[in-house]
Formats: structure tokens, sequence, C-alpha cells
């Protein structure tokens, strides 16, 4: 049932063919079962998912069922639940239970969900491949030597397991298009400003998005059109009129106008990567696309000003985990208040945090700020610029998500900076604010799946969506499930 997608659920549910009770059970059932290998779930809310499933139920026989009633969804342990554990994957926070649920949490009860859980990531959100959770290693659905991606790992690698239809990412860097892309499945980051980031633990402020996980486009517009919106409690968050996504979906693609970035399509490209995406670009030829080559010229900077960015914004906003106001607190017998900050941070974080918080305080510091962190602003500045000229000559950006498939755990453990640079094609729309999405295009060495990534003026969303889906409604790449989590 789970593989179905939420508006053939919602179908089965009017028509009685099953209950949110026997759904939300089925999830639970595959969690229980899959997930000792898979590491996906940190957090499972089975009694709570039960009584609600059962609340749904009732709400279906009495004819009054919310969009997503009865639908279950994950959560990256990042996004705060007043019901639940919220550890952003960190020792520091083991235990912690904030005092309320994010917004997105609200409007997803809201609407009818049912969260079951909270699922593993890189601590903090800080890495690609979830390696960095201090608590457990996430696997890939398809591989189980290799990583799911990151960071939110857990929630892609549920997802492709076909755990749950749809779960909540955040994307500072990639974290969102990255993991989708390595497990298979689409992937959206959308506009900074889209959505209320109020309950999420930021990273880097300036940077940081919550959007959804799902099995195909259709999953994500309907997950998007729940959270997306103003929100009082975030003043970053725009009140722009959020469209229907849904409704816009099925509009045709005739003269979409496809930009290639040279720098996107060039070297460092895996061969196998290269091949699936050049595949899915003649489909969309085929749709009636028109494909216009261009430059981003400021690319092979964008590495190197996101990891400026995102470091220093980060060391501040870790700043406040103290050992007095969040979680764990680790202190020497008679120590003073400065033993204690050193003490509890020493031990709660792990040492990509670490080397974060020092990377970012470094570039902030005083004779340095000029040379690293303001000349990291001017070169974002140049990236934006690149794709706003861009945009003059096409409707949306199409490239792979990553240059390789999945590698396997470990491959990065001794080399941070290697991993960093597999982020180049997905830092970029951060740096700019722009929406994005990955998406399933073929499948490449090992069987593993390949992704592609487009990138669209901001909140261009509905053409992201509506390009994925038209793809989607030609191919059958997002149908594919992992043998093992077959049903
Ligand atoms: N891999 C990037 C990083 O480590 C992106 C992380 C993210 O988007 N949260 O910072």
């Amino acid at each position: 049932m789970i593989a179905r997608g939420i508006k053939q659920l919602r179908r089965a549910f009017d028509e009685g063919e099953t209950t949110p009770e026997a759904l939300v059970d089925e999830a639970l059932r595959r969690i229980e079962s899959g997930d000792s290998e898979l590491g996906a779930f940190l957090h499972l809310a089975s009694e709570q998912a039960r009584k609600r499933a059962s609340d749904s139920t009732l709400r279906y026989r009495a004819g009054n069922a919310r969009p997503l009633e009865g639908i279950p969804i994950a959560l990256k342990d990042v996004i705060c639940t007043a019901e639940m554990p919220t550890t952003c994957a960190s020792r520091l926070l083991d235990g912690y239970r904030p005092p309320y649920s994010a917004t997105v949490v609200e409007r997803l009860e809201g609407a009818g969900a049912i969260i079951v859980g909270k699922v593993n990531n890189d601590e903090f959100a800080m890495g690609s491949s979830t390696e960095n959770s201090g608590y457990q290693l996430t696997r890939n659905p398809w591989d189980p030597s290799r990583t799911p991606g990151g960071s939110s790992g857990g929630s892609a690698a549920a997802v492709a397991a076909r755990f749950v239809p749809a779960a909540l990412g955040t994307d500072t860097g990639g974290s969102i298009r990255q993991p989708a892309s390595f497990c298979g499945i689409v992937g959206l980051k959308p506009t900074y400003g889209r959505v209320s980031r109020y309950g999420l633990v930021a990273y880097a402020s300036s940077l940081d998005q919550i959007g959804p996980l799902a099995s195909s486009a259709e999953d994500c517009a309907e997950i998007l059109q729940i959270v997306a919106g103003g929100d009082p409690r975030d003043s970053t968050c725009v009140t722009h009129p959020v469209p229907s996504y849904l409704a816009e979906l099925g509009q045709p693609l005739a003269g979409l106008r496809l930009g290639l970035p040279r720098e996107y399509w060039g070297e460092g490209l895996a061969p196998d990567v290269a091949s699936s995406a050049r595949g899915a670009l003649e489909v969309y030829r085929e749709l009636g696309a028109e494909l216009v080559e261009l430059e981003l010229p400021h690319t092979e900077y964008a590495v190197a000003a996101y990891y400026l960015v995102a470091t220093a914004e980060a060391s501040s906003n870790l700043a406040r985990f103290d050992g007095v106001r969040y979680g764990v607190r680790k202190s020497a017998e008679g120590g003073s208040l400065l033993e204690m900050y050193k003490a509890t941070r020493h031990d709660g974080f792990g040492s990509e945090v670490k080397r974060r918080i020092m990377l970012g305080t470094y570039a902030l510091s005083a004779g340095y700020y000029d040379a690293y962190y303001l000349k990291a602003l001017k070169v974002r500045s140049l990236i934006r610029d690149d794709f706003l000229r861009a945009f003059a000559r096409c409707d949306a950006i199409v490239g792979p998500t990553m240059p390789d498939v999945a590698f396997p755990i470990g491959a990065y453990v001794d080399d941070p900076l290697q991993m960093y640079l597999t982020d180049i094609f997905t830092v970029t729309a951060n740096l700019a604010g722009l929406p994005a999405i990955s998406f399933p295009c073929g499948v490449g060495g090992g069987g593993l799946p390949v992704g592609l990534q487009l990138i669209a003026p901001a909140f261009a969303e509905s053409l992201l969506l509506r390009a994925v889906h038209r793809y989607q409604q030609a191919t059958d790449w997002h149908h594919r499930v992992p043998a093992r989590y077959a049903e």
C-alpha cells in the first residue's frame, strides 16, 4: 500500500479499500522488520501514531477527512516536536524534548498527517552521508555498503524503502536533493522563505530550508501544498500566496526552455551519471522542451563560498548549546562555569561539528573576516547574478544532482574536503536562495540510482513539480523499489 502514492491512498480510504489504521500498521510493520538493517529511525512513535490513525479512520467514516488524513510521515530530527525527542542526531541533545512543535509539524498534523517518528541525519545537518550522526549509521536501501547521502539520509532511506510515503528533510547545501538522488526518490528544496522554519534547529540561517522527500513529484506537491506559506513566527518566511501546486501539475511542458550550464555537464562527471542524465534530456525534448546551452561562470567558487558562509553561521548558531539551556550538561565536580561549557561542548559535539565551529569562528574573526567571510559573501552575489542572467535565457536549469552515484560508507572519513567538493551542483541553489528539485532519471554502476536536478527562479516551485511530474508520467524510474524492500 505505502508504495501507492498519496492520491491513491486517499482514494483507497475513501472507497473503504483500506483505513488509516491499516496503513499506519503497515508502515510500522515495515519499519520494525526492515529498519534494524537500514538504521533510518532514531525514534519511533508507534503508540501515538496508532492512536492518531484510529482518529483518522473515524474522520474518514464521518466524511470529514482532511487533505493528508491518515498519511504516515517521518521527520528529520532537526525539526522540533513537542511530543517526541528532538536530538539533531547530536549526543549533546540526547533525550531533549522541545517545549513546542515546529510550524511544519503543526501544519502537517492539522492536515491529518500522522508523524510516525524522527529519522537520522548528520549531526545538526552537517554532512553529506549521515555518517556524522552521533547515534547510528544509516544505510542506502539499494546497497547496504553505501551511504544514503546526507544530511537528510534517514528521510531519504525511509522513503526509498517505502517505510513511509513521504518525509520532511532540510536543505542548507543539498541535504534534501543529494540523499534523494542517492536513494532514487524525489526531493524538493523550496525557495528561501517559502516554508516556515519556526521550530527548525538552525544550522546556517541564510541557507536552511525545509522541504519534502517522496517517491514522486505529485507527492512532494501534496506535502508542499500543506507546509508552504507565511508564518508570523518566522520573520524570514514570506507571505506570497501559495499557488495550487497540485492543480498546476498537469500543464504541458511545450516550449519550456531548459538551460544546460557548461559547468554542470563537463569534467568530473561519472560517465554513468552523465549518460543517464543525457537520456533524461531526450525525454524532455520529446515532451516539447527546448535545450539551451549557457554558462554559470562562478560555479567553481561555490563550494568554497558555501563552506565559509555555512560554517560562519553555524559557529554563531551553535553557541547556544552551552549545557545551560538545552540538552545534556557535563561538568567536573566543583568546576567553574567555563569548565562546564567546555566539558559539555567537548563531550557533546562530534568531530565534524567541532571542525565547522572552528572553521566558522576563524572565518569571522577580526583580521580574517574581510579575507574569508566578506569575500564569500561577494562570491555569493556573483553566483546569484549568474543565475539571474541565465534565467533571462531559460525557464529552469538542468544538470545532474551529484557528480557520482552513492559512495561507499567510510569513503571520505579521512578526507572531509573531498566530501565537501561533491556538493558542487547543490550548494549554488542555496547560495542564491532558489528552489531546486532532484528526481531519479536512471541507474548507474552497481544498480545505484542517478538523480537529475532542476533549478528554477524564486517561487517557481510549481514549474519544478510540473516538469518532474510530466517526466514521471513518461518514464517509470520513480516506481523502482530496492528488491529487499519490495512488497
Ligand atoms: N553537505 C552539505 C554540508 O555538509 C550540506 C548540508 C545540508 O544541506 N544540511 O554542509
